[in-house]
């Protein structure tokens, strides 16, 4: 039997384990998905531990997902992120010396959301609010799929590390003229945009949007990263006014779908991960 899993603290609620193990159920193969929440300063020794046991791979979550980075051979996009989701030992079974390789499939799980709703970015003008863990990957899938990009974020420093990162040698989105605000200079920047990504957590315990209603418009695509609940009020707003909505859960469905088909090389059993996942939300 293969096994996968997650590591985070905590992981009580993840969605992955049922998402997971219906690719599992879908495709007939002999696997299980298991959390796992090593105290934080175990995470060296619980990604050593997981190798050592024949583990095929793991999702790594909050809190563990820029030090992840210290423990993989991160990919060139996982290192310009500086996060990890997603951790692969298959070349680094026989090696103990090998670091296992680490990558950031939160950036395709953006990608992929908007591709599954017909959204193309290229040459777009992209609003990301928020500059956390969902605001970097989905800066860095606007920017490398070739959209102008805006974040705004309520810390404005944060918003400004994130486009200094976005520019550096090797991205092109420097070219593009990435920038940094804060949240008072939004309406105005999505009233001119073609995409939008919420990727704070506001509307997840209130009903409150992060965007003024007044700057959403029917040419917009908008993603709301939040998936608890999975209708916001932004996409509430945002359907009302005619444009394409995105609820969060195609984001965690494709992140998932990315590591399922780098472990397995197989093509990931969409439609059975998102049933499953949409049962549960
Ligand atoms: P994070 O790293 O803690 O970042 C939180 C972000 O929200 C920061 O930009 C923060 O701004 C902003 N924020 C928090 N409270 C705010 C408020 N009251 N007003 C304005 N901005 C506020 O968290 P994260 O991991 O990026 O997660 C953010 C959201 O995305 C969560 O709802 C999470 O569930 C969701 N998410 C979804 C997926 C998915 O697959 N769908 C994946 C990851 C995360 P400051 O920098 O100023 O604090």
């Amino acid at each position: 039997m293969d096994v996968y899993g997650l590591l985070g603290n905590p992981v009580g609620h993840s969605l992955s384990p049922p998402m997971h193990e219906a690719a599992y159920d879908e495709l007939g193969m002999d696997a299980r998905y298991v959390t796992f929440e090593p105290e934080p300063d175990d995470l060296g020794a619980a990604v050593e531990g997981a190798r050592a046991l024949g583990i095929e791979g793991l999702n790594v979550t909050i809190p563990f997902k820029r030090d992840a980075l210290d423990h993989v051979d991160p990919d060139d996009l996982a290192a310009r992120i500086g996060a990890v989701n997603t951790i692969d030992f298959s070349d680094a079974d026989d090696d103990p010396e090998t670091p296992p390789a680490g990558y950031n499939t939160d950036v395709a799980g953006v990608r992929r959301a908007f591709a599954h709703h017909d959204v193309t970015l290229a040459e777009k003008q992209a609003v990301v609010v928020g500059a956390g863990g969902a605001g970097r990957a989905a800066a860095f899938a606007l920017a490398d799929a070739g959209a102008a990009v805006h974040v705004a974020n309520r810390t404005v420093e944060r918003a400004e590390d994130l486009v200094t990162d976005l520019s550096i040698d090797g991205n092109s989105a420097g070219d593009r003229g990435a920038t940094a605000g804060g949240l008072d200079a939004l309406d105005g920047k999505v009233r001119e945009a073609d995409v939008l990504v919420n990727a704070t957590s506001v509307g997840m315990e209130e009903d409150r949007s992060p965007v003024p209603a007044g700057a959403l418009h029917a040419d917009l695509a908008v993603l709301d990263a939040v998936y608890s609940p999975l209708d916001t009020r932004l996409l509430r707003e945002a359907r009302e006014c005619g444009a394409i909505t995105v609820d969060g859960a195609w984001m965690l469905l494709y992140q998932g779908v990315e590591a399922f088909e780098r472990w397995t090389g197989r093509d990931a059993p969409v439609a059975a991960m998102n049933a499953a996942l949409r049962k549960r939300l």
